[in-house]
């Protein structure tokens, strides 16, 4: 059986399980053990359905040549993810599936999502049986694939690549200016780190990132993009398909951070790996969404699929470099009025916003709001500025290497 199966799969269980007819034939033991075995199996039926993931969303971003699916469900299931070619005899063209074992549809799960855009001309849910769920991407054309989960909600994240012929270029075509996508961390629903006196993350970087962008766009030949210009949630795995779709070039995710010690003070610069570091594992967690969590995740759980991904797209090595540089000039300009700075260094960490990323990515923790004082010099213009002037110093640096093929 394969993915073709009817939208309005039947939902319907088998009979066998039911007790038979004949049983209540049996006199009063008899009676007894269907009794028995009924309430066993209603019991059986509800250990199912506890232990039945819900496939509860999927959404996508999609462009000419690349597309990202998100599916997300009530909890981690196993799943298996193969592809099937195309088939002309039946008309159809090659798949992408997905089979999520002991998982059922949830009552607003769309059966077909229509997307004609790029690379997917659909995608397809049906209840394959009755404790699968299959997805199928119906492709247009695609030369790979890869997949990995978060969690907090547990998604799935399928990201396709592919070539597509390209449009005659126009006579007098400008140059294209390289892309930065910008990405304030947080917002909306999620604050983010909170220091005294109601301050949010989300509120300072945005701040930062908006000073940023600003340089950038008045010194260098570059285009600004923002996951978010405004106190608006997005989930982590949307920033990078943004930053993707668009064809960025580099990918800055700004933060600030705290800590349970409010002597802990400095600047980091992290790049997309896993670690050991207990200090940069709680911190990505906590950036991740996963530390409040009424059953944590372990950490061995949920990077373990994702380091394979980072490998796959070998932006690794400039991503270092980028951190490098971004590292040392935030430090440099913020020595002007922070002299006792902490430079805390470039280090790794499983962050689930650099995950997938096609382009050279970092995440920047400008200082700590749970320090008074660096608290007070990140909330003042000037500070902001002197970081915002370091951002874009290690940038402009980064772009200026001759070797950066971009
Ligand atoms: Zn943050």
């Amino acid at each position: 059986m394969e993915a073709g199966m009817p939208l309005g799969w039947d939902w319907s269980y088998p009979t066998s399980s039911r007790p038979r007819s004949r049983d209540r034939m049996q006199g009063l033991s008899g009676l007894r053990l269907v009794t028995l075995v009924v309430s066993l199996g209603l019991l059986l039926g509800r250990a199912d359905a506890a232990d039945r993931r819900v496939l509860e969303r999927i959404h996508y971003t999609s462009v000419r040549e690349y597309t990202r699916v998100v599916i997300t469900l009530s909890g981690e299931t196993r799943h298996r993810l193969f592809t099937l070619p195309a088939d002309p005899a039946s008309r159809r063209s090659p798949r992408i599936v997905i089979d999520f074992s002991s998982a059922g549809l949830g009552a607003r799960t769309p059966r077909t999502i229509p997307i004609h855009q790029g690379l997917l001309k659909q995608v397809r849910t049906g209840q394959f049986d009755p404790s699968t769920v299959r997805v199928v991407l119906d492709v247009e054309r695609h030369d790979e694939h890869r997949a990995f989960a978060l969690y907090a909600p547990y998604r799935l994240v399928i990201d396709v690549r592919g070539r597509q012929p390209q449009p005659a270029p126009l006579p007098d075509r400008q140059v294209e200016r390289k892309k930065i996508m910008i990405d304030p961390g947080h917002g909306g629903k999620d604050p983010g780190a909170l220091g005294r006196n109601h301050v949010k993350e989300k509120d300072v970087v945005l701040s930062l990132s908006k000073r940023l962008a600003r340089k950038l766009e008045a010194r260098l030949p570059v285009e600004v993009l923002f996951t978010r210009t405004d106190d608006t949630f997005i989930p982590l795995e949307e920033r990078t398909a943004r930053a993707n779709a668009a064809g960025a070039s580099l990918f800055v995710s700004v933060h600030a951070n705290a800590s349970h010690s409010s002597k802990a003070r400095g600047i980091e610069t992290y790049y997309l790996n896993n670690t050991n570091d207990r200090a940069a594992r709680r911190l990505a967690a906590f950036e991740n969404g996963l530390l409040h969590l009424a059953n944590p995740v372990p950490a061995k759980t949920y990077v373990s699929n994702l380091v394979s991904v980072l490998l796959q797209n070998g932006k690794a090595d400039p991503s270092i470099d980028l951190a490098r540089h971004l590292q040392t000039a935030m430090v440099t300009q913020a020595k002007k009025r922070n002299p006792q700075v902490r430079n805390l260094g470039v280090k790794k960490g499983p962050f689930y916003v650099l995950v997938g990323a096609d382009m050279p990515c970092v995440l920047v923790e400008a200082g700590f709001l749970t320090n008074s004082k660096e608290r007070r010099l990140l909330l003042s213009p000037a500070y902001q500025n002197d970081l915002a002037e370091g951002m874009y110093q290690g940038i402009a640096k980064f772009l200026s290497q001759p070797d950066k093929n971009l």
